[in-house]
């Protein structure tokens, strides 16, 4: 249709409704038990025709997203076109909805998002499960980033299970001004637990029944993080902005993954639209999201036109 061929992906955040964590692994990775859970704030990637694999980031924290061989976008388009033996170079250009080093897997979106777009640029093919297995190698999250929906995660958070889950969720996220390295957060909490006894990680029944039944405030009292010590160790601010959702009524709240990204569960629309306010007003947050979870993973929202 005398048109370049590209094609947008857009892939959700994640937040952790609870993360279990062992003690750390011989490899150093720790032992993980979680349930994920994506969220309506989105990256987006475009992927377009090129001579070589390049790469441009937009959006508010845009600068604090690498754009050398480091960014897990860039990795995924490599790593597919070396798998696949395809030749063709792309340009792909991200949108950041998602904040930058929030706990949220921002990262972990535009890797799957670049799968997902890069495959359908080049006719790849391939299958889901393939498609999930390069994702496993990019990093412990972007497979979910791929499925999207609420999953039980294990071993690295990579081994993927869809959970049992009904209802649709109303949450607010409190965004910190600065990020939270995921390996420091993960040598605080070794720090913190040196000499105790690490019991295997393993998700409670109150939080799968919770799930099960749609019972938001159930799950809000159910939301757990085991890396949330660490991060308040480390940033002890997070502590007050967890205090203000509650006292602003919410089910629960939590810090999602490493942090600093806060989260918290409403009852619905007109309560998460008052615990953003309260958020706000106090001044605790550098930004303050509403996002309904569930949503799908990464997804084309811009076909790849025939030319
Ligand atoms: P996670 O919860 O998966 O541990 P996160 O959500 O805390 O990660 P990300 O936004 O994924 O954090 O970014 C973590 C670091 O990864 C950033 O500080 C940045 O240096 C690097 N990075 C690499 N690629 C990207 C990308 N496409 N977008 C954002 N950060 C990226």
């Amino acid at each position: 249709m005398g048109r370049t061929g590209g094609v947008t992906v857009r892939a959700p955040a994640k937040v952790n409704l609870e993360l279990r964590v062992g003690a750390p692994r011989a490899d150093g990775y720790h032992e993980l038990a979680t349930v994920f859970h994506a969220i309506g704030l989105f990256d987006e990637v475009q992927a377009l025709p090129a001579d070589d694999v390049t790469l441009t980031v937009e959006g508010s924290q845009a600068e604090l997203v690498p754009l050398d061989g480091t960014n897990l976008a860039l990795r995924a388009a490599v790593l597919l076109a070396d798998r696949v033996g395809v030749d063709d170079g792309v340009h792909l250009h991200v949108r950041k909805g998602i904040p930058v080093a929030g706990g949220m897997a921002g990262g972990s979106a535009d890797a799957a998002a670049a799968l997902v777009a890069c495959d359908a640029l080049w006719h790849t093919g391939l299958a889901r499960e393939d498609l999930h297995l390069l994702a496993a190698e990019l990093g412990s999250d972007v497979p979910f980033s791929l499925l999207g929906g609420t999953a039980i995660g294990t071993g690295r958070g990579e081994r993927l299970t869809p959970a049992l889950a009904r209802g649709e969720y109303h949450w607010v996220v409190a965004l910190a001004d600065h990020g939270l390295s995921t390996p420091e957060v993960y040598r605080e909490i070794d720090r913190l637990r040196a000499g105790d006894e690490v019991p295997e990680p393993e998700i409670s029944d109150a939080l799968m029944q919770a799930l099960r039944a749609g019972d938001a405030p159930a799950l809000g009292e159910a939301l757990a993080n085991d890396l949330q010590p660490a991060a308040f160790s480390l940033d002890p601010a997070l502590e007050r902005t967890l205090a203000v959702g509650y006292q602003a009524g919410a089910l629960g709240g939590v810090v999602s993954g490493s942090g600093p990204s806060v989260v918290f569960l409403t009852t619905g629309p007109e309560h998460a639209l008052d615990v953003a306010v309260a958020l706000t007003a106090s001044g605790v947050a550098a930004g303050v999201r509403r996002a309904p979870g569930p949503v799908g993973g990464a997804r084309i929202v811009e076909p790849v036109r025939d030319r």
